[in-house]
Parts: C-alpha cells; sequence; structure tokens
C-alpha cells in the first residue's frame, strides 16, 4: 500500500493538475492537504499592507470550499489545515509512512524556499515530487535554457511562437485512490468558511471559473471582441476576467488555450482570438523572467538594478493613494474599485502605478505591496514583474510611465468610469470632471473630495478651458 501526500497550494482544482495526476498514478492511498500558513497573517517587507488581504482569502476560501465538495464527490477529503506546511505535512508523513508529498513547482524566492524547508523536514524516508505549475509552457519545452530566457517580451514570444504548441490539459481524473486515516494526529482545521464574502463580483473556485471560461467563450462571444474591448473600465464584460481563478489554480492555462483553440476551430479565428493568447504569453513572460532573476526583482533598482530610482516612502501620500484620495479622479476612481471588489482593469494599473511610481516618486515597492495585499488575482511573477515594468526598472530601461490624465481623457472621455466610483463628482460639471480643480470654489466646497496640490506641467495639454 503506498501512501501519498497530495499538498495543494495554488492549484485549486481537479482538471489539468499534473500534481493530482502524478499522485493518483502513483499511490494506493491519497491525502489532501491544504496549509493555512503564515502568509494568511503576515506583514509584507513593505509598510502596514498584510500578505493575504480579505477580498483574497475570501476567494480562496471559496475555492478551497468548492475543491472540498469536488474532491468529496470522489470519495476524498481535503484536509485545510492550521500551521506551516514544513510541521504539518511532515508530522503527517510520519504518522501515515507516506513516502512521497506531491505538489506543484515554484519559483519565486519565498516560495522556492518553502519548498526547501519542506523537502529538509520530510527528510529521506519522503520524497517531495514537484510537477510543473500552472503556466503554458514547461520548463523542457523552452526552446532555451533558464538563464537564457529573453530580457524583451517580443524576443521571447517570437522564440516560443516558433518553436513550441501549446501543452494539452490533462482530464481531470473520474476516480481517486481513497483517502488516508489522519485521526492519530492532532491538527488544527480550520474552518474557512468564515472567510467567505457577501455577494463578491467574482467567486472562486474550479467550477465558478470554467463558467465563467465557458460564458466568456462560447455562451456571450466576448472572446471575438477582446481585442477591441479589453481596453475597457466598466462592467465584467470588457475582458476575460479569468486573471482570478487563474492565481488560484481554479483555471488552468493549458485548458483556456485549449478551449480558445476550440473556439478558434468552432466559431472564428480573429485578431481578438490571438490576442487572448497573447496576453497570456505575458503572463508566461513574467513567469519565466522571475525563474530567471529571482530575488532582484524585488530591489528597489529592481532586474536591471538602477541607481537613480525615488527612494521616498511618504506615509500621508502613499495612504492618499491607497484610499482613493489623491485628487486625480482617474487615480482614485481606479483605487476605489480595486479597494471595494479586489479587481482593477489593466489600463486602471497601469495608471495608478505610473503615478504613483512617477508622478508621486515613491519607491515602487510599497505601491506593490499594496496590490500585494488588495488583488484577488495578486500572482507574484505578474504583480511584481508588471510594478517594475512601469517603474522603468523591468527587463528594459525604458520610460514605461503615462501621462495619466491624457490616458483618462481617452479611455473614460465621457467621465462614465470615474462617476461611477466617486459620484461625488456629479456636482462638478462634466467637462472638469477630470479635472475638478477647475470647479468654482463654491462647488468645491459643497463635495467631500480632495484638491490637487501639484499639477504635472505634463497634463497642460489635456486641461481643459
Ligand atoms: C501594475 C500591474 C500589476 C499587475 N498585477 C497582476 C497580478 O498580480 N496578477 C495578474 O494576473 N495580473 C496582473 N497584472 C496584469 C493584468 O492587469 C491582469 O492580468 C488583467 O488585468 C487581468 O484581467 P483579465 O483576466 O480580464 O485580463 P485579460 O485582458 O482578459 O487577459 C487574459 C489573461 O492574460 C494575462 N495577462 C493579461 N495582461 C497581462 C499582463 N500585463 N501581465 C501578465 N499577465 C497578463 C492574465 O492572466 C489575464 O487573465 C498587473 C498589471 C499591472 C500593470
Amino acid at each position: 500500500m503506498t501512501t501519498t501526500i497530495l499538498w495543494f497550494k495554488n492549484d485549486l482544482r481537479l482538471d489539468d493538475n499534473p500534481a493530482l495526476a502524478a499522485a493518483c498514478q502513483y499511490a494506493d492511498q491519497l491525502i489532501c492537504v491544504y496549509c493555512v500558513d503564515q502568509r494568511f497573517t503576515a506583514k509584507s517587507d513593505y509598510g502596514d499592507c498584510q500578505r493575504v488581504g480579505p477580498h483574497r482569502a475570501g476567494f480562496v476560501a471559496e475555492a478551497l470550499l468548492d475543491l472540498a465538495e469536488q474532491l468529496g464527490e470522489l470519495g476524498q477529503t481535503l484536509h485545510i489545515l492550521d500551521g506551516e506546511p514544513e510541521d504539518v505535512l511532515s508530522a503527517i508523513a510520519a504518522e501515515t509512512g507516506a513516502d512521497s508529498v506531491h505538489t506543484e513547482i515554484e519559483r519565486a524566492p519565498d516560495e522556492a524556499a518553502q519548498l526547501k524547508r519542506v523537502n529538509d523536514a520530510l527528510g529521506e524516508a519522503c520524497e517531495l515530487v514537484c510537477s510543473p505549475d500552472n503556466t503554458l509552457y514547461r520548463l523542457e519545452d523552452l526552446p532555451f535554457a533558464p538563464a537564457d530566457v529573453p530580457a524583451t517580451f517580443t524576443k521571447f514570444r517570437k522564440k516560443i511562437e516558433d518553436a513550441i504548441d501549446n501543452r494539452a490539459p490533462i482530464a481531470a481524473p473520474e476516480v481517486l485512490p481513497g483517502p488516508g486515516e489522519l485521526a492519530g494526529l492532532a491538527l488544527t482545521q480550520v474552518d474557512v468558511s468564515t472567510w467567505r464574502r457577501d455577494a463578491p463580483r467574482f467567486t472562486g473556485g474550479e467550477r465558478a471559473g470554467q463558467e465563467r471560461l465557458t460564458y466568456y467563450l462560447f455562451e456571450t462571444d466576448r472572446l471575438a471582441v477582446y481585442k477591441k474591448t479589453r481596453n475597457g473600465l466598466l462592467g465584467d464584460d470588457y475582458s476575460s476576467k479569468f486573471s482570478p481563478w487563474l492565481a488560484a489554480g481554479c483555471l488552468s492555462a493549458r485548458r483556456i488555450a485549449a478551449r480558445v483553440a476550440a473556439y478558434e476551430a468552432q466559431v472564428t479565428a480573429n485578431k481578438s482570438t490571438y490576442w487572448l493568447i497573447f496576453e497570456l504569453r505575458w503572463r508566461e513572460f513574467f513567469h519565466w523572467t522571475l525563474a530567471r532573476v529571482g530575488a532582484r526583482l524585488f530591489s528597489r533598482g529592481g532586474i536591471i538594478g538602477r541607481g537613480d530610482r525615488p527612494t521616498a516612502v511618504d506615509a500621508s501620500s502613499i495612504e492618499a493613494w491607497q484610499a482613493g484620495r489623491t485628487g486625480v479622479p482617474f487615480i482614485d476612481a481606479n483605487m476605489k474599485e480595486l479597494t471595494e471588489t479586489g479587481y482593477m482593469s489593466n489600463r486602471g494599473r497601469q495608471n495608478v502605478a505610473s503615478y504613483f511610481a512617477r508622478d508621486m516618486a515613491q519607491d515602487w515597492r510599497w505601491g506593490a505591496a499594496w496590490f500585494e495585499e488588495r488583488l484577488l488575482d495578486y500572482d507574484v511573477a505578474s504583480n511584481w514583474c508588471n510594478w517594475a515594468t512601469v517603474a522603468g526598472v523591468g527587463t528594459d530601461k525604458r520610460d514605461n510611465g503615462f501621462n495619466v490624465l491624457a490616458q483618462a481623457r481617452r479611455y473614460d472621455a465621457d467621465g462614465e468610469y470615474i462617476l461611477h466610483w466617486l459620484p461625488e463628482l456629479e456636482a462638478v460639471p462634466a467637462k472638469w470632471r477630470h479635472t475638478p480643480w477647475q470647479a468654482d470654489p463654491a462647488t468645491l466646497a459643497s463635495i467631500d473630495y480632495p484638491r490637487l496640490a501639484h499639477i504635472p506641467a505634463e497634463w497642460a495639454d489635456h486641461i481643459p478651458d
């Protein structure tokens, strides 16, 4: 009788789960575990941010409950346990005689260090087996060594587009090995149902993620117009919104690619269907870039080690940005959306990051850490690499900042988005809603909206008369 432990992390699904598939092939008896470790209560290294904020904790809880239910239908049990994985998993292995722990590989520094701690704690009697994670490609598929991942997205994309076909996803298992007994162990189960949110914008879980995939492709055909709508700001359908489910591993990137291919074969193949995969390749690029550069990504000078980046960490400026109280409506509306829903559009993220790192000239890492706390779809590589890129410390020195007012006028020309999140601006004449400091003093005095102190010179051409 071989017993194996399946350690779930950011792979909360049955479909196309390589660690689950490997464990099923190997074991007669399976013990499924998720550890609620110190990340759920830890503070970040930057300011007063939490590593996991309430939106994401709620989403993960929903995903765990969905996974537990699906495993239960296959006769399995998901043990959601309090504690550090190295303690929990080694205790279970010692008690049950499990000779392996199956899990997904992780390459970010903190996560890789955790894998090493688990490996050390398990010792020689129990092997830690790491399967591929939630990327389109596996390490062995790449047409370059990990140390030679191209430094620019275009070079990366061209090499992989020319060289690799998308990996076929693995079907969800229909039967599972039986559950192992944990009765003799003093482990603390965590009741994550108390973390669930009321009426969330996006609900965690594999089944909700699969529903979103079907909805976006086959039910509504939104995929067919994705390239035209992807820079939208209001509503849920201008872009796929796959990111929260991808980040928690409720959806597999390879499954998305396979279903897009099916859509192309059955419905239509056009620039939009290509573009969704193009965007997934950005995710892929950042994932493999983090694997290449490791801890360097998290330094102020970033991947390229620039020494001229802002060092300021001004508490009142940062708090105003976090709270959506900067006095720039386009920034504030986006930050309010983030706080209230855990989501912000890609256009919004680029602008609020640029405003933080360039216009407010703050150390970009404090902004990235706030996103880490708040985003439903927080993904270590996507978040920190995107922030580094906007801050000019990514893989090249280019100025990737934005003229935030020009962007606001272009992407929210009629002010509909800012009014949705900042209804107090209704009192300001429409033509000045993006520049409310132009309104007359009586109007400004009648609303609770901050007055912008410094107006960047480059905005001059975008300020109406
Ligand atoms: C400062 C900043 C921080 C970000 N932090 C994260 C993060 O923590 N997690 C995250 O998933 N995305 C992050 N992004 C990327 C992007 O904003 C989101 O992936 C996207 O908005 C998610 O919405 P969607 O699923 O509807 O995207 P769609 O436009 O529908 O794109 C489909 C998928 O492609 C991938 N993708 C699209 N754009 C990017 C990108 N620029 N970088 C990496 N992957 C991309 C995502 O997996 C996304 O789900 C960040 C972008 C910026 C500028």
